[in-house]
């Protein structure tokens, strides 16, 4: 349940309010909006007496929760939750923040090549993996730490913050050594255990979403991370499966404005992932900013043709700079901005 203070509500108030759910053996997330004051009240519910509550000093209402995901919720959090990535990138805000790069981080010239480009475009985040989670185990699987550090090299170099996936809780350690925002993967979104672990370390999380998870399930995934005790996490619509064949996965745009009616939590697109043929990948970054992505994740690559993992759905130099282009331009009709091209 929530508890919504008056708009007047003294601090006094607000902490009864407090101490009288945490002696029920609850848990309290205060939210401080622009009018008001929201307590979310997290636990079994049938501890507390609603119509007791509702006669406090200070309250205006108690509403009951539906969802079975709290901490997610707008609900809980009327005000859009922003995540800071690296010095630079506030995805959430009025900007749109671009994250692009490589499938697979493979050579120091290509990924200097890639971050040169992505730095000139106007974006603030490069993405490369060096844990890849491939289908085939015959593969490439990324070149690991290696693949970190010449991500983190590269990006320095321009003054990029890096995104980059961990499959497992073992990688989790090193891999937040070199990167800015730490990827879950749309096959790792349910995995739990994963999920409780990142939620652990205070790294931004961009959490994609599950190949056939429905929108609830996903929020629950962001529930356990939120849970956690990381309030950082960014979620990424990557298409799900259907029985659409045409394109390599179905991307759901409608994800972008129901996830902002029902979160408060940021949420990009991934149209690379989403289609899986670079012809239809800009057309899909214009669709997702013009419905209110904060942002995008787009894979690139020097040579497409010759690339090592998801080479026919990365786009080239030029491909890249003229979607960034027209990308600013719907940004800027409704009302929000990208990163100037250098
Ligand atoms: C990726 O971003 O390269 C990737 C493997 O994405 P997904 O988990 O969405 O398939
Ligand atoms: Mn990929």
């Amino acid at each position: 349940m929530i508890i919504v203070c008056e708009p007047r509500a003294t601090e006094a108030q607000i902490s009864a309010l407090q101490q009288v759910v945490r002696q029920a053996g609850l848990q309290v997330h205060r939210s401080d909006g622009t009018d008001y004051t929201i307590l979310g009240v997290i636990g079994d519910r049938g501890r507390l007496n609603r119509d007791s509550l509702a006669l406090m000093p200070g309250v205006r209402d108690v509403v009951a929760v539906s969802t079975p995901y709290k901490l997610s919720s707008r609900d809980f959090n009327p005000n859009d939750t922003v995540v800071p990535v690296g010095e630079s990138a506030r995805v959430g805000g009025t900007d749109i923040e671009v994250m692009a790069g490589p499938c697979a981080v493979e050579s120091a010239e290509q990924i200097e090549a890639v971050a040169e480009h992505v730095a000139r475009c106007g974006a603030r985040i490069m993405r490369g993996g060096a844990f890849k989670p491939r289908s085939s185990p015959y593969s490439f699987q990324g070149l690991g730490v290696e693949g970190l550090k010449l991500l983190r090299q590269a990006a320095d170099r321009h003054r990029l913050a890096v995104v980059t996936e961990v499959m497992t809780i073992e990688q989790i350690e090193i891999v937040a050594q070199y990167a800015d925002l730490i990827q879950i993967g749309a096959r790792n979104m349910q995995n739990y255990p994963l999920l409780t672990a990142i939620g652990q370390s205070q790294k931004p999380v961009l959490l994609k979403r599950g190949i056939s998870a429905t929108i609830q399930e996903w929020l629950m995934s962001a529930e356990y991370i939120l849970s956690s005790g990381n309030p950082n996490v960014i979620l990424c619509e990557r298409g799900i499966r259907t029985f659409e064949t045409a394109t390599r996965n179905t991307l759901d745009l409608a994800a972008v404005p129901v996830i902002k009616s029902l979160s408060h939590l940021p949420i990009i697109v991934d149209p690379s992932h989403g289609v899986g043929d670079r012809r239809f990948v800009a057309a899909m970054a214009r669709a997702a900013v013009a419905a209110g992505a904060d942002g995008l994740l787009v894979e690139i690559h020097p040579d497409p043709d010759k690339a090592l993992s998801d080479g026919p759905q990365s786009l080239t130099f030029a491909e890249f700079e003229s979607m960034m282009n027209r990308c600013r331009i719907i940004g800027t009709t409704i009302g929000r901005r990208m990163g100037r091209a250098r």
